[in-house]
């Protein structure tokens, strides 16, 4: 399997080329040559995650040897994650959710960023690269500390996470700043989620800033999900999620479902757009936002238009006018010239049109407004004892209004992003609403949550609200670059 930039180009690149690079030359995204198709009655036999994970990822990953791949498979999914099936399918209500929050940090970007480090530290040894790999990462909250924690003490590596002050929870923000290791800098940026992004970016593509850290032993990768390196991880939960229920005959094999996504970056539900081209059977993909619905209008009527009002809404990590991974489903669709295309306006004016909308046959997509949000959560409490964190109630909220729109009979698997401990006070207030008292510390609201839900909260959000505080730096958004010359030692008359 090949990889070559979104925008065209004419290079190719093996998948350890790619995951080192992060990013093609041009500002494009890495996109296989080939979609693989897999016999889903063969992968239905593969009952544990680890043997689902290799037998799919080996498609993608061809230049990793079979030793290779099954190592890194195995530190990844390992006993970081509380439940024996890494991502276990729930009934609730007439609809299934796919919790993905099992593991170190308790969002989904676990599944992906557990396994990333070892990805690239075993590309980086076949490659002989001598350089020290500095991972740059934009977080809108939960990637920064999914990405600290994968990072973290891995030799030859060093993480920079950049994530908006003010932008993200209380606890995202604790478990950022308590992140240990000498390694890992994590730096708040004056601006929203998309000014931390544009500025990652900008650095990739600055091509004398590269040069430079090269003649200091530095080379840039990414971590964000634009890397093919964390996309392709999350194309098995879907697998294993549609085998989970016909295990336990909830639909019968080769019967087509639903799936619905609470969308931010389109990197969770572009790999279950990847393993339904792979064949599994999915009829209808839902794309899940909150106000910032600059996706809805897209997939609605061909146009992305990022020019509008940018809202902080209660589901934080899907705050995004800028979702990079819609940029391989243009390729997709459409080829390297149409991408290049559109992704000049894109940078150019903001907007770009897209000629006829063959997207529309395979997504749907709506969204919830915050309070919408809010009694969906308490309806699912007090109707089904069953608590979801905001960014799982827009996707419980949208496929409900799916439902309703086209009547559709389909079982629905709904992916759920976060335990409700991630976000407790937004779940608190919509279960409680005016009994929840104001101002009260993470700490309060965690140990609330806890009475509510008769569990005791996942270790590490507990560890993060006691640890210390060990990252305080703040800059503009005009100073990343400083920030990353000035953490590496780099001379910055650049
Ligand atoms: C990252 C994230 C999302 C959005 O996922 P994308 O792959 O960026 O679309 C949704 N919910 C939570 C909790 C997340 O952390």
């Amino acid at each position: 399997m090949q990889y070559r930039s979104s925008r065209g180009g004419g290079k190719e690149f093996s998948s350890k080329q790619a995951i080192i690079k992060g990013l093609a030359d041009d500002g494009g995204l890495f996109v296989p040559s080939r979609m693989p198709l897999v016999d889903i009655n063969f992968l239905y036999q593969k009952n544990d995650y680890k043997d689902l994970a290799f037998d799919i990822m080996r498609h993608f990953f061809s230049d990793f040897t079979e030793e290779e791949l099954k190592k890194c498979i195995v530190k990844a999914y390992d006993e970081k994650f509380d439940s024996e099936l890494i991502a276990p399918v729930e009934k609730v209500d007439d609809f299934y959710v796919l919790e993905l929050f099992h593991g170190a940090t308790s969002a989904f970007k676990d599944m992906a960023l557990s396994i990333l480090p070892h990805f690239l530290t075993t590309s980086m040894k076949s490659q002989k690269m001598d350089e020290e790999v500095v991972i740059l990462t934009a977080t809108s909250g939960d990637t920064g500390k999914a990405a600290l924690a994968g990072f973290s003490g891995v030799e030859g590596c060093k993480i920079i996470v950049f994530y908006p002050d003010g932008g993200v929870s209380e606890i995202q923000r604790k478990q950022m700043v308590t992140q240990e290791g000498e390694n890992v800098f994590v730096v708040a940026v004056k601006g929203n989620f998309d000014d931390a992004q544009t500025g990652v970016k900008k650095i990739f593509s600055d091509k004398k800033f590269g040069e430079k850290l090269l003649e200091n032993g530095y080379k840039f990768s990414s971590a964000n999900s634009i890397n093919i390196g964390r996309l392709v991880p999350q194309i098995v939960y879907y697998f294993h999620a549609y085998f989970q229920l016909v295990r336990k005959s909830e639909i019968n094999m080769g019967e087509r479902i639903d799936v619905c996504v609470p969308t931010g970056n389109f990197g969770n539900i572009l790999a279950a757009f990847y393993a339904m081209q792979m064949g599994l059977p999915i009829e209808k993909l839902i794309v899940a936002s909150n106000d910032n619905n600059v996706l809805v209008d897209f997939i609605k009527d061909g146009v992305y238009d990022k020019n509008r009002e940018f809202v902080l809404t209660s589901s934080p990590s899907m705050d995004i006018l800028v979702s990079s991974n819609l940029e391989r489903l243009l390729n997709f669709t459409y080829g390297d010239k149409e991408t290049k295309k559109h992704m000049d306006e894109l940078s150019k004016s903001g907007k770009y049109k897209t000629e006829n909308n063959m997207i529309k046959g395979c997504f749907y997509a709506d969204f919830s407004t915050v309070e919408e949000v809010a009694e969906t959560i308490s309806d699912l409490y007090w109707n089904e004892g069953y608590i979801a964190d905001t960014h799982t109630a827009v996707a419980i909220d949208v496929s409900k209004k799916y439902r309703q729109k086209t009547q559709s009979k389909n079982k629905m698997l709904v992916v759920s992003t976060a335990s409700p401990f991630k976000f407790p006070e937004a779940v608190l207030k919509a279960i409680m609403e005016d009994e929840l008292g104001d101002n009260l510390s993470a700490t309060a609201l965690t140990t609330k949550l806890e009475e509510v839900m008769g569990i005791k909260a996942p270790s590490g959000i507990l560890k993060a609200l006691t640890s210390e505080e060990l990252h305080d730096k703040v800059v503009s958004k005009e100073k990343m670059k400083a920030i990353i010359a000035d953490i590496l030692k780099v001379e910055q008359n650049l």
